[in-house]
């Protein structure tokens, strides 16, 4: 194990923060604290310049209470085994907020697929499909596309997984492409479940004045989550002032053109690229007055460095842990109202819950279905938080552990410890 990752003292923190106002048997306490199972494997590719290169894999599964393992698959330079830990434990508790039956898992790549060609990227999945097969499974443990994979990699570990047992398995991964028995609207999902929380909770907190037609939006990311929600709201009225990617960002007070912006990171690889408005920095980009800012892009981005400089009114979380417990703080004495990640990035796991539904039952439900039941699946848990935060008188993070971990923590006491 390498050095301890910040993210994963955070989320411990944010559980520590929220178990206070709930009376947890000790077991259950400890058990949520220690994840089930982390497995690491090291194997050796075969690079297309014939060297040979060893990678490192992750894949925890944090807890089963409620049901199989559930988490993404992230292919990214700083996966770690304690971030890997950390995002696993978030998605125990996402899981159980959204109120589908899984528990919560994680695992990744040490890599930059932005430097590896297809074929590599092809062999080192496949690879790591054989590696963990043993513990994944339709109902154990159910990986998914996160940072870095897509429907491309969901297919190739369909296929190592299929071959290996001899048998096809689709509803061992979600987030497969349509033609793979993957489902409607899963592509979309993250940005589609963070719109219906934003409208949900603008029109609980009655904030007229934050989402009038013409509120200033800034969206950190470019990528699954956040481009549906720019599209969405830019369809609402709203105007969103800036975007980024891991390049930088692009600025303009008039409003920016989301679709021109798009084309251009399609073709030229950067929001950056653009030829209208200013181009700034990530950090410039979070410390511009704003009503609405969406964190879509990845952990840690409000530290306690630049919370005391975000000028946005609320902020909306589809990234896993961008914000930390220090700024977190500073953000709430400030007024700033922060929605978490394990409410607002819940889309993605909730059309994976439906993905799978429909593979074990072989069935389609057609698009209008996938996005009505969401958009039911979703809102019913940011009332939920809200109720708590109101009725508790906590903040939404807090709200949402009291949730999530309270869910979790009934299931295994009723089922107490074993043997
Ligand atoms: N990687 C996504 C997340 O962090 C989706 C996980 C899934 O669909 O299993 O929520």
């Amino acid at each position: 194990m390498g050095k301890q990752d910040q993210t994963l003292q955070n989320t411990l923190h944010y559980f520590e923060n929220a178990r206070q106002h709930l009376a947890l048997p000790r077991g259950v306490i400890a058990a949520l604290q220690n994840p089930y199972r982390e497995v690491e494997v090291s194997f050796p590719i075969v690079m297309d310049d014939n060297s040979i290169k060893i990678f490192h894999g992750y894949r925890v599964q944090h807890n089963n209470a409620r049901g199989p393992f559930k988490g993404g698959l992230r292919f990214h330079p700083e996966v770690s085994m304690e971030k890997t830990m950390a995002l696993a434990m978030l998605m125990t508790f996402k899981c159980s907020v959204a109120d589908i039956p899984f528990g919560g898992a994680k695992g990744g790549i040490t890599c930059d697929p932005k430097k590896l060609s297809i074929s590599e990227l092809k062999k080192i999945t496949k690879r790591f499909t054989y590696e963990i097969a043993p513990i994944i499974g339709p109902d154990t443990d159910i990986p998914a596309p996160d940072v870095g994979t897509d429907s491309q990699v969901m297919s190739w570990i369909v296929d190592a997984y299929s071959m290996g047992g001899r048998k096809n398995e689709y509803a061992v991964v979600t987030g497969k492409p349509l033609d793979l028995y993957g489902s409607f609207v899963r592509d979309v999902a993250t940005g589609l479940g963070c719109y219906f929380v934003i409208q949900e909770t603008l029109e609980y907190l009655g904030s007229p004045k934050i989402f009038t037609k013409h509120s200033k939006v800034i969206v950190q990311g470019c990528g699954n989550a956040a481009i549906p929600i720019m599209k969405l709201l830019k369809k609402d009225e709203a105007k969103i002032i800036a975007v980024s990617d891991s390049q930088g960002g692009i600025f303009s007070q008039e409003g920016i053109n989301i679709d021109s912006v798009l084309k251009t990171k399609k073709t030229a690889g950067s929001v950056t690229k653009c030829e209208t408005g200013e181009i700034i920095s990530n950090q410039q980009l979070l410390e511009l007055p704003c009503d609405i800012l969406v964190l879509a892009a990845m952990e840690n981005q409000i530290t306690k460095e630049n919370a005391d400089k975000i000028q946005a009114k609320i902020i909306f979380e589809p990234a896993n842990a961008p914000v930390t417990p220090e700024a977190d703080e500073i953000l709430k004495k400030r007024g700033i109202i922060v929605v978490p990640d394990i409410l607002a990035s819940a889309g993605g796991v909730i059309v994976s819950y439906f993905e799978w539904v429909q593979n074990r039952q072989r069935d389609r439900w057609p698009e209008e279905k996938v996005k009505k039941r969401l958009k039911k699946q979703i809102t019913t848990s940011c009332k939920e938080v809200l109720k708590i935060a109101d009725d508790k008188k906590v903040d939404l993070r807090t709200a949402a552990y009291i949730l999530g971990i309270g869910k979790v923590a009934k299931v295994m006491e009723s089922r107490d410890i074993w043997p």
